[in-house]
């Protein structure tokens, strides 16, 4: 299985020529890196023209709606993510779930339906600095996974499709990533959680991710150390030089 790297853009950049640059850039600089698959996150208003997928560079959209059509205004629903190319969708980011109020519950009928349009779920967890210094990450941690995945249906013939990305709020943006021998511990917490809810098999399938604060300095310690499947990246993957770095040290 690739290794999975994967550019947030957030609200960024602010206009489709900088999307383009920064787009085409990371294409050219990852051209020959064949065990790695890039996948670009942009703002919905880029996605169609940010540029062409290449086999190892793919689209992803950082947020979809549960619904399939219909009186949603602002919303994008999983089938036009479909439609316009996009393979990829990150579920869950904690921004989101500050921002506007997303819940577990609201994951959950989000990751559903990206599962029922074959898109591939790259689902955010993490705990916020409060339940680290009160010892309470594995609680969390078995929580949101429990109530996100609860009744997704047909999981045994996703879960290598599906992705997990182990987000500790304390660490995106933050410029403090979490330790790689923690990385490396939540990895395998999270394939005990998906064991007991499903079976071992399963548990092995799926690709576990770290965000928060990587760096071209200290991704290769997550894949190389920690031995986990892939990377989210936020504010490092708006700089293409440094986001192609970054692949290039974990390939
Ligand atoms: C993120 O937004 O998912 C993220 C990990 O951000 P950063 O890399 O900037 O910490």
């Amino acid at each position: 299985m690739k290794l999975l790297i994967i550019a947030n853009w957030k609200m960024n950049p602010q206009s489709l020529q900088e999307a383009k640059r920064i787009f085409d850039s990371i294409k050219r600089g990852v051209r020959n890196i064949k065990n790695v698959e890039v996948v670009i996150c942009p703002p919905f208003i880029f996605m169609p023209s940010v540029g062409r997928q290449t086999p190892n560079v793919k689209i992803g959209a950082q947020n979809v709606f549960w619904e399939e059509k219909g009186a949603y205004t602002g919303e994008i629903s999983p089938e036009m993510l479909k439609n316009s190319g996009c393979q990829y969708v990150i579920v869950g980011h904690s921004e989101r779930r500050k921002y506007f109020t997303e819940t577990d519950e609201i994951v959950n009928k989000k990751l559903k339906k990206i599962i029922e349009t074959k898109l591939i779920p790259v689902l955010c967890i993490g705990e916020t600095q409060e339940e680290r210094n009160k010892v309470k990450t594995e609680t969390i941690l078995k929580r949101q996974i429990e109530l996100v995945l609860k009744e997704v249906s047909g999981l045994k013939f996703q879960a290598s499709r599906l992705c997990i990305a182990y987000e500790p709020i304390w660490a995106i943006g933050t410029g403090k990533p979490c330790d790689v021998e923690e990385a490396q511990k939540i990895g395998l917490l999270i394939r005990k959680i998906i064991s007991k809810l499903y079976s071992r098999p399963i548990s092995q399938k799926l690709r576990i991710l770290y965000g928060g604060s990587v760096n071209s300095k200290n991704a290769a310690g997550y894949i190389k150390e920690a031995r986990l499947q892939g990377l989210l990246v936020g504010g490092a993957s708006l700089k293409a030089k440094e986001f192609i770095k970054i692949v290039r040290v974990v390939s």
